[in-house]
C-alpha cells in the first residue's frame, strides 16, 4: 500500500478526539512532506540529530514531538522549536528542559514517560517517581514547562491481555494525577497496538511503520 492509503486507513480508525503523531524516524524528508500534504501536522522523531537535519527542510508549521530518550546535553538544540517532549524520564532532564525553555523565552510541553512494560530495556519513570516529579511540578519548580500528560510503551508481545494490563496501569495513574491538575494527553499505542491503547483510554497515538512502511536501519 502507498503512504497515502496507509495514512487514510489509520485515520479511518481514529476518532476526532484522538491525536495522531506520525512517527517519521528513519524516513526521508520526501515521505514526511507527502504525509504533510495529506494534512498531517504533528510528527515524531526519536533522535535529536536526525530531527535537527530534517526540521529545517520541512514546513515551519509542523509540530515536532521528541519521542526517544533525550540526553540532557542535547536539550539546548531542540529547545528553540520543539513542540512537545514526550520522553521525560528523569527529574534532571525536566530541570534542563525548564532551563533551556526559559532561555528561549518559551514554554515547552512535556509528557512524563512511565515505564509500564515488563521488559527492563525500556526507559521511563517508575510510577512513584512520576508522582514525585508531578508534585514538584505542581509546587512550581518548573515554570517554563507544561506537563500536559503521560507517555508509555507496552511490552513488545502478542499477548494482548498483558498489553491491555500495562496500558490500564498508565490510565489509572493518568486519572489519579488528573485529579490534582487537569491533564490533556495520554500517549500510548504504536502501529501494532494503538487500537488496544485507545480502548484503554489513550487520546494520542504514535504511529510510524503503519504509515511510512517498515524502517530500514541498514543504511
Ligand atoms: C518508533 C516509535 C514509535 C512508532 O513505532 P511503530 O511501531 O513504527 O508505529 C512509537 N513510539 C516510540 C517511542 C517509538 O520510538
Amino acid at each position: 500500500m502507498s503512504i497515502k492509503e496507509n495514512y487514510k486507513k489509520i485515520q479511518d480508525q481514529l476518532t476526532a478526539d484522538v491525536q495522531l503523531v506520525a512517527v517519521s524516524k528513519t524516513h526521508p524528508v520526501s515521505a514526511i512532506q507527502e504525509v504533510y500534504n495529506l494534512g498531517q501536522r504533528v510528527f515524531g522523531e526519536n533522535k535529536v540529530q536526525e530531527l535537527m537535519e530534517k526540521a529545517p527542510l520541512l514546513p515551519q508549521d509542523i509540530q515536532w514531538h521528541l519521542i526517544g530518550h533525550l540526553q540532557t546535553n542535547k536539550v539546548k538544540y531542540i529547545a528553540p522549536f520543539i513542540d512537545t517532549i514526550q520522553s521525560v524520564d528523569s527529574e534532571k532532564l525536566l530541570a534542563e528542559i525548564n532551563k533551556e525553555a526559559g532561555k528561549n523565552n518559551r514554554s515547552i510541553k512535556v509528557l512524563l514517560q512511565v515505564k509500564i512494560a515488563a521488559e527492563d530495556s525500556k526507559f521511563g519513570l517508575e510510577i512513584s517517581e512520576a508522582k514525585t516529579i508531578f508534585q514538584q511540578y505542581m509546587d512550581g519548580n518548573f515554570p517554563h514547562v507544561e506537563v500536559t500528560g503521560l507517555m508509555g510503551m507496552a511490552t513488545f508481545t502478542d499477548n494482548e491481555p498483558q498489553i491491555r494490563k500495562e496500558f490500564l496501569t498508565l490510565k489509572t495513574l493518568f486519572d489519579e494525577l488528573n485529579q490534582l491538575k487537569p491533564l490533556k494527553t495520554l500517549s500510548m499505542g504504536m502501529s501494532d497496538d494503538f487500537p488496544v491503547a485507545i480502548e484503554c483510554g489513550a487520546n494520542s497515538v504514535r504511529v510510524g511503520s503503519a504509515i511510512f512502511g517498515r524502517r530500514d536501519y541498514s543504511q
